[in-house]
């Protein structure tokens, strides 16, 4: 029996991970989670499991969680982040979902690899804006990092037993999100709903825009970077618009292997939560039967700047990565609150970047400030 921490229990990714807690009763415990905006689905969960610890976002609703939980210690606040992902220590068998999203998921991986707690991440921005902390850290501690994205937990299971210097590239497959048909002048009128309709994948609105914008898919080439160490121009995306393959690894043989699955992310959850086993399917199969072909379109960087931004800011390293992360947080919260148009994401992301003077291997602390005033400076601006 494992114990499972989960930052961002009322989330997409956190509640999926919740009923598979519940379908595998004997083999995982819940003990400690955190919500933000959500008491209400806190406290559902709280009323199903024994936790022994919850994290909420202030202290008035820390007062609230109290009264209903009295024998679970209730933190809030970034700290309490925190104090989730490190709880127990000791326990050397439990795992920390991290399953929050924003860069706010950064301080809790980087407290939970310090005390050598294994993590599986499903919060892509901690690797976009702190790879690099997180890689030098990894060195020093043996702690297992899974991925639960769809395209990385695919390619960690292709390459389960292959020499990784045989690997001649990583090709990512993404949707194209709502808008894969609509041309760039189209997509100045294109609306909240209409953006939040994919076409695929029931998600969090956040990542909902960034898959329309395709920042996801620049963030997840990020993500593949870091994880499986290689250089980012040996990834490479292909749009494959039903998202049946989730990706695809090409060996020097020319031999390329893809992992398909019916879209549904317990799988890759599942798949992490239950390394190296695997266990009776929890989501449909897919029915060749019915699939009368699995169609490939390049991707148009124009059509898609800010998958090329992405990439750009990999490669001048430093705090670019910080801010275009924070600006994209910043502006698709804006677009979330219809104050911005839908293309206004790319012209806010792409002149934050532009008027950055790069800090080189930013320590956590800088990222934070630069993080925090990049987001200030764009809200100043719009948020009227
Ligand atoms: P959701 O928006 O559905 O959930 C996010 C979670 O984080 C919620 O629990 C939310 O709390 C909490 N949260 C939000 N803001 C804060 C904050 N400032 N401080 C503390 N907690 C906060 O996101 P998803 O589940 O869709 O995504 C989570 C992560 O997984 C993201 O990084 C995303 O890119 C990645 N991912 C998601 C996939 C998916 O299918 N959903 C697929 C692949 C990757 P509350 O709801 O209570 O406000
Ligand atoms: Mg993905």
């Amino acid at each position: 029996m494992k114990n499972v921490y989960l930052l961002g229990a009322t989330g997409s990714i956190g509640e999926q991970t919740i009923d598979i807690i519940q379908e595998f009763p004997e083999e995982f415990n819940l003990i400690a989670i955190s919500g933000y905006s959500s008491l209400e689905k806190i406290i559902e969960i709280g009323s199903k499991f024994n936790l022994q610890l919850i994290a909420v976002k202030d202290e008035a609703d820390a007062s609230v969680i109290k009264a209903v939980f009295p024998d679970a210690k209730i933190v809030f606040g970034p700290s309490g982040l925190s104090d989730l992902a490190v709880y127990n220590k000791d326990d050397k068998e439990g795992i920390l979902i991290n399953a929050l999203v924003g860069m706010v998921g950064l301080k809790p991986t980087i407290d939970a690899i310090k005390i050598d707690r294994d993590i599986l991440l499903a919060n892509k921005e901690t690797l976009v804006v702190g790879g690099h902390l997180i890689k030098e850290l990894l060195k020093i501690h043996p702690v297992k990092l899974y991925p639960i994205d769809s395209e990385h937990n695919a390619i960690w299971q292709i390459i389960q037993g292959e020499d990784t210097n045989t690997i001649k590239q990583l090709i990512i497959t993404a949707s194209g999100g709502p808008f894969r048909d609509l041309t760039r002048d189209k997509l100045k009128n294109v609306t909240l709903d209409e953006a939040l309709n994919h076409p695929n994948w029931s998600m969090g609105k956040k990542i909902t825009i960034d898959s329309a914008t395709m920042m996801n898919k620049g963030f997840e080439i990020i993500e593949a970077a870091y994880l499986f160490d290689i250089d980012i121009d040996r990834i490479k995306p292909i749009i494959q618009e039903d998202s049946i393959i989730h990706s695809m690894v090409e060996y020097i043989d020319n031999s390329i292997v893809a992992q398909m699955a019916t879209p549904d992310m317990k799988l890759p959850i599942i798949y992490a939560m239950f390394y190296p086993k695997r266990v009776d399917s929890v989501i449909e199969p897919l029915d060749f039967n019915k699939i009368s072909n699995i169609n490939f379109k390049e991707v148009d960087y124009k059509r898609y700047p800010l998958l090329q931004l992405a990439i750009e800011c990999y490669k001048k390293g430093g705090s670019n990565r910080t801010v275009l992360n924070a600006a994209n947080e910043a502006a698709v919260s804006l677009f979330l609150n219809q104050k911005i148009s839908f293309l206004d994401i790319e012209s806010i992301v792409k002149s934050a970047v532009d008027n950055h003077k790069t800090v080189i291997d930013p320590s956590l602390e800088e990222i934070y400030e630069i993080d925090q005033l990049t987001k200030d400076s764009i809200f100043k601006r719009y948020n009227k």
